[in-house]
């Protein structure tokens, strides 16, 4: 779309958007309240056939990807814009928030914010997806290029099988916009993401009682605690380091996340597993 364009249309898109906050509203209530935790296959899918109606009703040709251990991917086309390389509008709609959530943190709106699990992260920024396709028809603009919605079920918990479907997906396009919600309260579009790496830590130690065999034991519990702090600390070094070349503003700081997934008790374990995610720019 040329600037000129733009400029043109700008104030009817937005106009077209002001006129149908509360219908955006209601998508968005209706989106919040079938709730689709990561880890919930059943919930995801009843979830995505609503999205996948919503939109068919706007004209998508949707297809969806069954998968086995995770909801099934929704993409939907609209060829619309002649024969040039479609743009991506990329989002997920699987939640962080466990299934009945809902229950204690209803979706409503209050002092202009609307609150719900799955409201910021990301089911606005989906129905915003759905607004855009209609404000852009509202003013009959002739779409510039092809638009691709592509949504996946775990971008939660490390997009294990949505990630071929998204690179795939984005390889065959010219360009991809992500609607996940930028942080802070100016409105403006997200154009970087953090990446995240997963490292998980065996230690094998020697197992003994704790109160007759104490000495012989090597404990792989107290192991894996020298392990994180040191991963911790050389993640803490890299960032600072980072942090010295190119400032960033606090909350784009890279964090992780550390979690003991196997030990015991009353005994020193043999075993024990560690995992470490690191999130960064
Ligand atoms: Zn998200």
């Amino acid at each position: 779309m040329s600037e000129g364009i733009q400029n043109e249309i700008a104030p009817a898109l937005s106009q077209f958007c002001h006129e149908h906050q509360s219908e955006m509203l209601s998508v968005l209530k209706q989106a919040v309240e079938i709730e689709s935790p990561s880890d919930d296959k059943v919930a995801l899918d009843r979830c995505g056939q609503y999205l996948a109606e919503e939109f068919e009703r706007l004209g998508g040709k949707v297809t969806l990807y069954p998968q086995k251990d995770a909801g099934n991917h929704l993409k939907a086309e609209f060829p619309d814009g002649g024969g040039s390389k479609p743009v991506l509008l990329l989002g997920h709609f699987d939640t962080v928030w466990s299934m009945g959530t809902l229950a204690g943190m209803p979706f409503r709106v209050a002092d202009g914010r609307v609150y719900g699990p799955g409201v910021l992260d990301m089911k606005a920024g989906i129905v915003m997806m759905m607004f855009a396709l209609r404000a852009l028809r509202s003013v009959n603009h002739e779409a510039h290029r092809p638009v691709t919605v592509l949504l996946d079920t775990d971008e939660e918990v490390g997009s294990t099988t949505g990630r071929p479907l998204v690179e795939s997906t984005a390889r065959q396009c010219e360009a991809v916009l992500v609607l996940e919600p930028a942080q802070g309260l100016s409105g403006c579009l997200k154009t970087a993401r953090k990446g995240v790496g997963n490292f998980t830590i065996h230690v094998t130690g020697r197992a003994a009682h704790a109160g007759v065999d104490f000495e012989r034991g090597h404990s792989a519990v107290v192991e894996l605690a020298r392990q994180i702090l040191d991963a911790a600390q050389r993640l803490r070094l890299n960032h600072l380091q980072d942090f010295e070349h190119a400032p960033l503003v606090p909350h784009q700081a890279e964090g992780f996340g550390v979690s003991v997934t196997s030990s015991g008790q009353w005994v020193i374990v043999g075993r024990s597993r560690g995992s470490v995610r690191r999130r960064g720019i």
